[in-house]
């Protein structure tokens, strides 16, 4: 990719669109284009059609959607299949009428069968249900899928979709019923530390499986895909190790210092039992996460501690 090329990272305040920005900026990309949701509602085929009428990005990354946990996946299934559909189907086909020259579609591990064999390989993609309680949003990454390969398919747009797998990070979303697992953890033993509470709770059985790549790691490899990878087929993004929430619950209470008990709310969902994807295709091209999941969680941590909740600075 030559380092002058404009290059537009839509959702840039998010988890993944930040380490991109970072990322990019890192290599001595300059000509980087963002904007925030109140300057641009991607939702809006309008305004995004006059965004790139105007700005005329050469590459693209599709890090903006709507996102949450599993809690706020399953009480805002509208607004999760809606917000998506819309901003994925405005910037695909937009992309195409302004005629970028790549375009990475990021999806998630959750388009694939609640009860696909693990490890994840890209071709179990509609082969079986999904897991209930986030298939608005899965529902919502697969058309996204959909739309990079029908571009490339109908009129040749170099488009193409990764699925990387549950991400963590600097910037993450520290808000109990709308975030993931990690920074969930890591704030509620924060918590518990601070007011001396003498137990934890955490969500479901403690026994699902998941693999955590750090946003960073993610970044880093969705640049490697847009100068490496062209093809129709997803390509998934991992470290290609999982771990039970109950081990993860650990890690974090020995990074965050606390020394109280785990308890587990069964009333809680699980989710699906266990979610690690095949790596294979990526690392035969070349690329391997590099952030070990107890040094990414401390750093988690740190950058919590530098932003508390609630703190706009
Ligand atoms: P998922 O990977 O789509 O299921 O999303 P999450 O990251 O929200 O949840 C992963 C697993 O962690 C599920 O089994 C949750 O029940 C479990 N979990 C345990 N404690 C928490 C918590 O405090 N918040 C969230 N979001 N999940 C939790």
């Amino acid at each position: 990719m030559d380092k002058q090329a404009k290059v537009y990272v839509a959702g840039h305040r998010g988890l993944v669109g930040s380490a991109l920005v970072r990322k990019l900026e890192e290599r001595g990309f300059a000509n980087i284009v963002t904007a925030t949701s109140k300057q641009l509602d991607l939702r809006d085929n309008a305004a995004v059609a006059n965004f790139f009428r105007s700005n005329r990005p050469d590459y693209v990354y599709v890090a903006a959607a709507k996102v949450g946990g599993i809690l706020a996946n399953d009480t805002y299934p509208a607004e999760f299949l809606y917000d998506n559909l819309m901003i994925e189907a405005n910037l695909i086909h937009e992309a195409y009428r302004s005629g970028v020259e790549k375009l990475l579609f990021l999806g998630s591990t959750c388009i694939y069968p609640k009860l696909a064999p693990q490890p994840l390989k890209e071709e179990y993609l509609l082969t079986g249900a999904l897991e209930p309680t986030n298939e608005w949003y899965a529902v919502a990454k697969i058309t996204g899928i959909k739309l990079c390969q029908a571009y490339r398919r109908q009129y040749g747009c170099r488009f193409i979709a990764a699925m990387p797998t549950n991400l963590y990070g600097p910037g993450d979303n520290f808000d109990l019923n709308r975030s993931h697992v990690l920074p969930a953890l890591i704030r509620k033993f924060h918590d518990a530390r601070l007011s001396g509470a003498p137990t934890v709770t955490v969500w479901g059985t403690g026994s699902p499986r998941r693999e955590f790549l750090h946003s960073d790691d993610c970044a880093d490899a969705c640049l490697f895909l847009m100068g490496e990878y062209d093809n129709e087929g997803i390509i998934n993004i991992g470290v290609g190790k999982d771990i039970p929430i109950r081990e993860l619950a650990m890690l974090v209470g020995e990074a965050v210092g606390y020394r109280g008990d785990i308890v587990f709310d069964t009333s809680k969902p699980d989710g699906t039992p266990r979610k690690l994807v095949d790596v294979g295709k990526l690392t035969a091209l070349g690329w391997t996460a590099s952030i070990p999941l107890a040094d990414g969680i401390r750093q988690a941590y740190r950058w919590f501690l530098q932003h508390p909740p609630g703190d706009a600075s």
